[in-house]
């Protein structure tokens, strides 16, 4: 075992351990004597220490850090289980599914939707002791890694050991691992250039509730059937554990450009995102800024900024920036000093702004969806418009985080002030205005954070009978519902939350 980092707390909880309780109100499983036994027969490491239990329910869901203010975490389990090897997830699985026990993956616990919160108690299985890399193929340019691996140990080892990455930037890249990147469907900030993890993945091993490992993927471009990849990226734990990620590689670039441009309107900034992409240009950063995120950031008072930086090939990045400022310039935007680029590489990684706004009362949150090009437009005005319609809302705004051929990124950001005993109503009022004005604008939930908890209650009009198929599938994996339940909008053996 190798060690690359342990979880990052979103906020300190203050309440002696032994007094925290669960904030939700879910049916709860205990653990029996005899099923604590068979879970430490597996070999893997057990603990009911409440320190334990405490730290590790909870991840950086905004809402849970305004509960823990007052000594809760959203609900507590059982007891923690850390594997050490995929043989031991396997086994601790199996126990799970015979004894009908909830069992939560959890790694990083950076998701930010209540994913790896385990909602019945039960079993938290902890993948942090999985760590490592496991092989480097320097000449296919591939790598096989650890699900528990974090993000910042992995991608310096990789450049200083090997001189290649994954380009796999997450801002949350030191407080996240490898399996919850594969697990949340996520997003670096470079995906314009590298892709998203989708595009990442070559080959998984996932242990499934029965007990069973199945390896997925492996050869390039294979056909032989659907991919089996696709079933669990993005399957948020609920389908099955990821034990190992093969993924795709890149030489570590020496040639980097960057540049920053001032533009009429938040359209106008789409609008030339959309045309530097149809012109096969894929700049590793494409980040437009409406005017009170650029305001914020950068003191540009009510201009739009859009911020570009690419790197690799010397060729291939001068042409794609050559690309991006002619089209810049056909829009009639303005050159801006490109040192807003470097302002923003320096900060791109800061996490700390969220628990000094929570602890002073405001409710803050982002959310980020994807949509059409054609769509784009329309969402953000709905959607900042819906934000800013709700009482108590201090500030809603947007940029443009990520960009593809078909389509982009929107990244929300909402603050409010509401009275102490409105926090949660408010923080509930404004994930449904801002949700139910992107799914009628015709945008997809979430580009990268994922569902969880938190946006369960959508799944059924984003999916329509899609979410039924999922169903299928669940029950197909995992028949007694053992896996993560309460997540992903799938029904739930345990009944739910009464939540929201
Ligand atoms: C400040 C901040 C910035 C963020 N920025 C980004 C960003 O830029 N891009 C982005 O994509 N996300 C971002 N996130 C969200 C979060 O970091 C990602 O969702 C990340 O991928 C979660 O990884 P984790 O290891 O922390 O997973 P966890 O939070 O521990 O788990 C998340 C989900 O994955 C499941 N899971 C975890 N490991 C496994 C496994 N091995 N097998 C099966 N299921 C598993 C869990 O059950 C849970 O459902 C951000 C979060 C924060 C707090």
């Amino acid at each position: 075992m190798s060690i690359s980092g342990t979880p990052t707390p979103p906020i300190a909880i203050e309440a002696d351990p032994s007094s925290v309780t669960s904030h939700l109100s879910a049916s709860r499983v205990e653990i029996s004597e005899a099923n604590l036994e068979e879970l430490i027969a597996t070999g893997a490491a057990v603990t009911t220490s409440d320190g334990e239990l405490v730290e590790a329910s909870r991840d950086w869901w905004p809402l849970a850090m305004i509960w823990a203010l007052d000594g809760e975490v959203a609900a507590l389990a059982s007891v923690v289980v850390r594997p050490s090897d995929a043989h031991q997830v396997a086994a601790v699985l199996k126990v799970c599914n015979d004894a009908r026990l909830p069992v939560t993956p959890a790694a990083g616990r950076s998701g930010v939707c209540g994913a790896s919160v385990p909602l019945h108690g039960g079993v938290l299985l902890d993948l942090t002791s999985m760590t490592g890399i496991v092989e480097v193929d320097t000449e296919s340019l591939t790598v096989r890694v650890l699900p528990g691996t974090f993000g910042t140990w992995f991608e310096e080892t990789l450049q200083s050991d090997h001189n290649v990455t994954v380009g796999h930037w997450p801002q949350s890249m030191a407080l996240s691992t490898v399996g919850g990147w594969v697990a949340c469907r996520g997003a670096g900030q470079y995906s314009t250039r590298y892709g998203k993890i989708e595009d990442m993945v070559v080959a998984l091993e996932v242990a499934l509730a029965d007990g069973r490992i199945i390896r997925t993927g492996d050869a390039p471009r294979s056909a032989i059937g659907p991919e089996l990849n696709r079933i669990f990226v993005g399957s948020e734990g609920t389908l099955g554990v990821i034990t190992e990620a093969t993924l795709r590689l890149h030489p570590l670039p020496t040639y980097q450009r960057r540049s920053a441009y001032s533009l009429a309107t938040f359209a106008d900034g789409l609008e030339v995102c959309r045309r530097i992409l149809h012109r096969g240009a894929t700049p590793a950063v494409l980040r437009h800024y409406d005017e009170i995120e650029g305001d914020r950031s950068y003191k540009t008072g009510d201009r739009q900024v859009l911020l570009v930086m690419d790197e690799g090939d010397p060729a291939l990045i001068d042409a794609v920036m050559g690309i991006v400022d002619e089209e810049c310039m056909s829009i009639g935007a303005e050159r801006l000093d490109e040192a807003l680029v470097e302002q923003w590489m320096g900060h791109r990684n800061d996490v700390s702004a969220l628990e000094s706004l929570i602890r002073r009362g405001f409710v803050v949150d982002t959310m980020e969806i994807s949509a059409p090009w054609s769509k784009c437009a329309e969402i953000y005005s709905a959607a900042t418009k819906a934000l800013r319609s709700l009482e108590h809302t201090m500030v809603a705004s947007a940029h443009q985080s990520h960009a593809y051929s078909d389509g982009a990124c929107l990244y929300f950001t909402f603050a409010g002030n509401p009275p102490a005993d409105e926090r949660e109503s408010y923080y509930i009022s404004a994930w449904d205005a801002g949700q139910r004005a992107v799914l009628e604008a015709g945008g997809a939930l979430s580009h990268h954070h994922g569902v969880g908890l938190n946006r369960s209650r959508f799944m059924q009009d984003e999916l329509g009978e899609g979410l039924s198929v999922l169903g299928d599938l669940k029950s197909a994996l995992d028949p007694n519902g053992v896996l993560n339940p309460g997540k992903l909008g799938l029904p739930d053996p345990w009944g739910g939350p009464e939540w929201p």
